[in-house]
Formats: C-alpha cells, structure tokens, sequence
C-alpha cells in the first residue's frame, strides 16, 4: 500500500479541525507548492493565510516540508509562521522524520498534506502516517509539470471531500483536469 489516501480534497481549505479530530491528526506535515501556493508564487493561495490561524487556534500543530530550494521555503515559512524543513527530498524519510520530531507528535497523530503522487503520497506512505491528498491549486505552463501530472492521473483519487458547512458530498474527477493543466 504505497499510495493510500486517507482522505482527498478540493484544496487545504477543506480540510477542518473538526475533521481532523475524528481521524485523531494533531499535527500536520504541510507541502508547499501547488499545495498552499502555486509554483514558486510567494504568496499563499487564497484562504490559506486564514486556514492557517483556524488550524493555529484549534491546537493543530503545522511544519512545512518542501522538496524546493532554500531560499523559496525559507521566505515562505516566515511570511505563514510555519517552522519547515527545506530541500527535504521527499520521498525520502529523512525530512518526515525531523518534521515530527520538531512537532512532538507520534506518527499515530501526523497527516502529510501534499498535491504530489509520487512525493507526498508515496512519502506518507513510507513514513506509514495518514495522507490527506489535495487536487494541485493553479496553472502551470511547466512542460515536466504537465507530464507529470499526466502520469499520476490513474493514482488521483476519485472521491474528493467539497468542504462547506460539515456537509459531505463527493464528485467524480476525470483526468481532462489534468489535462488542462
Ligand atoms: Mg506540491
């Protein structure tokens, strides 16, 4: 089982305290780009900054774990208030291991949150703590981006949770998503 989801998402906005609580996460293992950002943009997507402080508030404790460069993970995490591990190399275990030692939790406790097949979900997945998927926010002309999407289609989950007032619905995705990208 190397690419379980525990749970998929529109965006990270969806995901609520309330939530996270009935699957016992405390802490959050956060991806950067496409995640709470796009690409390389320094600003955070829209609602994130807000997600951010209600996660704060309800006790969630957040580390930012980013496979980009120094300097792109470093402003970022200061601009949010997020402690991060930089250059983590994800899938690799080295970055999850720090993370949740930095956090205190027991894996029990930890999600990663991440838009990525083969780096987030995978990493999760060998780390063996929950993976909260969320459908990458964003345009991206990258032609190594649209390939990559393209061949982590049949790996996206089918059923995404649509955040609102608790209400769960569920919605069939099809690959033209990607494709569009
Ligand atoms: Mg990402």
């Amino acid at each position: 089982m190397l690419f379980s989801i525990t749970a998929a998402f529109n965006t990270v906005t969806d995901i609520s305290p309330d939530m996270l609580a009935k699957l016992g996460i405390r802490g959050l293992i956060l991806d950067i780009d496409n995640t709470l950002a796009d690409h390389n943009d320094p600003q955070p997507a829209e609602g994130v900054v807000e997600w951010i402080e209600r996660m704060k508030e309800n006790g969630i404790r957040m580390i930012i774990v980013s496979n980009n460069f120094y300097l792109r993970v470093k402003l970022f995490s200061e601009l949010v208030g997020i402690d991060c591990v930089r250059e983590s190399k994800k899938p690799f275990q080295k970055g999850y291991k720090l993370a949740a030692m930095r956090l205190g939790l027991p894996k029990r406790a930890l999600a990663a949150v991440g838009d990525q097949i083969f780096t987030d979900v995978l990493g999760a997945n060998l780390f063996k703590i929950k993976m909260l998927y969320t459908l990458p926010i964003g345009r991206s002309d990258n032609r190594f981006l649209k390939l990559r999407r393209a061949i982590e289609a049949p790996f996206i989950p089918k059923r995404i949770y649509c955040g609102g007032q608790g209400a769960v619905e569920h919605h069939t995705l099809n690959a033209i998503t990607y494709k569009e990208n």
